[in-house]
């Protein structure tokens, strides 16, 4: 069976910790998209840890983590994050890595970062993990596959012919120091001895998996409205966040993914730039930064204060809807116990005319937020394990989002740990 984890807002949605509770009963976790320019923070018995890279399962001994054709492989940054596992006493993990992935070259991080310079004010926030480049590459057919690394004559002749495109780049638009090829090629040689024992043909891996009854989690990254076509265009991510996308970036037929399950934050954050539009300010977005998430809501790769708004009902229908949600987790639902009321962004006003629909960019740039405000609960919740135990209007939130996206919420994260979950019948 095939289930996907994904996220319905603007990631950050606490994934990471449902990827986690669930790879417990998994075989396989399989990245699909995006790379190391976003994290998950998971909490147990090892410690805390931020994996940027690896999926969520690695802390398990029988689960095999694997990173699929759709990720954007930095190699370097995947061996040093296998690393800092084993170096807190976590067994080395079972990682398989897809031939067909294709390579973070050193000088798509360079291009982020010159490009974001380049842009000042106008930038997209980017986290300078050369994801953009990355992707731009790939489908421009100038992207290096790991299965090239191991034809050396190939792999040279096409590092040179990359490298006088680029070159061209760096002279003329950022006026930086040119690439030298030799030294390029030389990089490459060592990525290919590094990855070498993780390198496999995952998508027939996996098709033996799926045949043999395996229990089997796609693990996004980011979230719906990060993805490039269905998203805050142009301020999402390079990648599709969908679970659709799990199909391609795992090599899977699309009908064996099952269950979709789409996590919800119970209030909302966003980093980058873009549209934000229950978004809060001043002392009001202070408090819930610093109460939210586990320590306060700062980026996991960057370390950015994320930005803060209320519960965005219009946003997270949509972004169930296109993930193609068949139930919720819906996660920091412990965090919102000090408010004496919570707001919930029920509406969009566009020009005077109030929509429940998640409009394109243009629309959303000016729409306002129509808030219907819910009592609040005023007390802390975590180490309650059962639904009926939680108060009456913490109970009353949850329906009344239940109701609002029209999926059934069946887990409820009250807490960072793994055991802090409720499930719902
Ligand atoms: P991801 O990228 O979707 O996995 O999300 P992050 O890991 O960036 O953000 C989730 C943060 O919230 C992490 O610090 C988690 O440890 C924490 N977290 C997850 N679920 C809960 C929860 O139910 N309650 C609290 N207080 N923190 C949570």
């Amino acid at each position: 069976m095939v289930r996907a984890i994904v996220g319905a807002n603007w990631g950050d949605e606490g994934k990471g910790k449902i990827t986690d509770m669930l790879a417990k009963e998994s075989d396989i976790v399989i990245r699909f998209q995006g790379g190391s320019n976003a994290g998950h923070t998971i909490i147990n018995n090892y410690g805390k840890f931020a994996l940027h890279l690896l999926p969520s399962g690695v802390f398990y001994g029988h689960t095999t983590s694997i990173i699929g054709n759709g990720v954007a492989l930095n190699i370097p940054y995947l061996l040093d994050e296998i690393k800092s596992l084993t170096d807190k006493g976590v067994p080395a993990p079972k990682i398989l890595v897809s031939d067909r992935a294709q390579i973070m070259m050193p000088y798509h991080v360079l291009f982020d970062t010159y490009e974001e310079e380049r842009l000042g004010g106008k930038s997209f926030g980017s986290t300078k993990s050369g994801i953009a480049p990355f992707y731009s590459d790939k489908y421009a057919k100038i992207g290096f596959q790991v299965s090239e690394l191991f034809d050396e004559a190939v792999l040279e002749e096409k590092v040179n012919r990359v490298c006088e495109m680029k070159n061209i780049l760096l002279e003329h638009l950022y006026h930086k120091p040119a690439i030298d090829p030799k030294e390029l090629f030389q990089t490459l040689l060592e990525y290919r001895d590094m990855i070498r024992p993780y390198v496999c043909d995952v998508s027939s891996f996996l098709h033996d998996a799926i045949k043999e009854g395996k229990n089997i989690l796609l693990e996004g990254q980011l979230g719906s409205l990060k993805d490039p076509d269905h998203g805050i265009y142009p301020m999402v991510t390079s990648s599709s966040t969908l679970a659709a996308y799990g199909a391609i970036g795992a090599g899977i037929p699309p009908y064996e993914i099952k269950n979709i399950t789409t996590v919800v934050k119970a209030y909302s954050s966003a980093v980058g730039a873009g549209a934000f539009v229950s978004e809060i300010f001043g002392q009001e977005a202070d408090e819930l930064r610093r109460r939210g998430g586990d320590g306060g809501e700062f980026g996991a790769t960057t370390g950015r204060p994320r930005r803060m708004g209320w519960f965005d009902a219009v946003a997270s229908r949509y972004g169930c809807r296109i993930q193609g949600a068949t139930e919720v987790a819906l996660t920091v639902l412990d965090v919102l116990g000090y408010l004496d009321e919570l707001p919930v962004c029920v509406g969009y006003d566009i020009d005077g005319k109030v929509t429940k629909d998640f409009p394109t960019t243009v629309e959303l740039e000016k729409a306002k937020p129509v808030y219907t405000k819910l009592p609040g609960w005023k007390c802390d919740i975590r180490g309650i394990r059962t639904y009926e135990e939680l108060p009456k209007e913490c109970r009353d939130y949850v329906e009344f989002i239940e109701k609002e996206l029209g999926v059934k919420i069946t887990m409820v994260s009250n807490g960072p740990g793994r055991d802090e979950i409720i499930y719902r019948k």
